[in-house]
């Protein structure tokens, strides 16, 4: 095809003729301004060995509280995997599966659990929807204020290798943050079981501080043995250009996700910048 090089801007000629793996070439396409596409819709990911796993104790009440919220915020909500996604991963490693084909496993968890939560909140109207339909996301907010998908992001057997061991490195935290990074949304909330970030796992250390905020390259620096969201997240926010931070609250405390979404300062705060 012959295109009028008149009819192109300096960066367009330089993109149309260059090469795609020229620095200075590459640093020009980030001059442009950020699109917020989606900037009045909150990203919620509901943990999945943290909260789902738990059952109706802990779902319900956030189903609750998510429906209470419907009138004032508009909710992208994604889901984890969880505990059977780690036994389908023990039983795949043991046969011998690539990551890629762990991955597979993963996303048909995450779709379980967003199905059920599909169906808890189908009566306040609210769709459950795959990456296909993500196109149609902007009127199902629009309409009925929310949608549930699941969070693994669509990978599926394009997953790459982890630099250690076999375990997909993009999973349901990742996939959430994606959809918050690239529809430019108001805020990135994970719901998981404890009260943000501490200084080691809650769980098995007594001793484990809380750290209500901190940065990526300080949380880096710190090189905790174990975080409360996946490692790629940190990653990922490193080279951001609209979610520049993410929020971790325990959706086990009634009222934490309203002062979440209402912009309050609750659990950790772990910001790019
Ligand atoms: P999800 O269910 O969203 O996938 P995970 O279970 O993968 O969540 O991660 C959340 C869990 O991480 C928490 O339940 C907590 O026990 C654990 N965890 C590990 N390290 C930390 C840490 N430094 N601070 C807080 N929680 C941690
Ligand atoms: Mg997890």
């Amino acid at each position: 095809m012959n295109i009028d090089n008149a009819l192109l801007t300096e960066l367009g000629a330089a993109l149309v003729a260059g090469n795609l793996t020229d620095k200075s070439l590459l640093a020009q396409t980030g001059a442009t301004p950020n699109l917020h596409i989606l900037p009045n819709a909150n990203v919620i990911k509901i943990g999945g060995q943290s909260f789902i796993d738990r059952g109706r104790s802990a779902v319900y009440p956030l189903i609750e509280e998510i429906k209470q919220n419907l009138p004032q915020h508009q909710m992208i909500i994604g889901t984890g995997a969880g505990t059977r996604a780690r036994h389908a991963y023990s039983v795949g490693i043991e046969l011998g599966m690539p990551t890629g084909v762990l991955s597979v496993l993963g996303t048909f968890v995450s779709m379980q659990n967003a199905r059920m939560l599909h169906y808890l909140l189908a009566d306040a109207g609210i769709p459950f929807i795959e990456p296909a339909q993500f196109p149609q996301l902007p009127l199902y907010l629009a309409e009925r204020r929310a949608a549930i998908f699941f969070g693994m992001p669509p990978y599926t057997f394009w997953q790459r290798n982890p630099a250690v061991g076999r375990i997909p490195p993009h999973r349901t935290d990742t996939g959430a943050y994606l959809v918050s990074e690239t529809f430019g949304t108001r805020s990135m909330i994970y719901v998981k079981d404890e009260d943000g970030l501490y200084t080691a796992d809650p769980k098995k250390d007594r001793h484990a501080k809380f750290i209500p905020q901190i940065t990526v390259a300080e949380l880096k620096a710190l090189d905790l043995q174990d975080i409360v969201v996946e490692h790629s997240v940190l990653d990922m926010m490193e080279n951001a250009r609209n979610r520049r931070s993410i929020q971790i609250i325990n959706g086990l405390v009634k009222g934490n996700l309203t002062r979440a979404l209402n912009g309050e300062h609750v659990g950790t705060i772990i910001s790019a910048d």
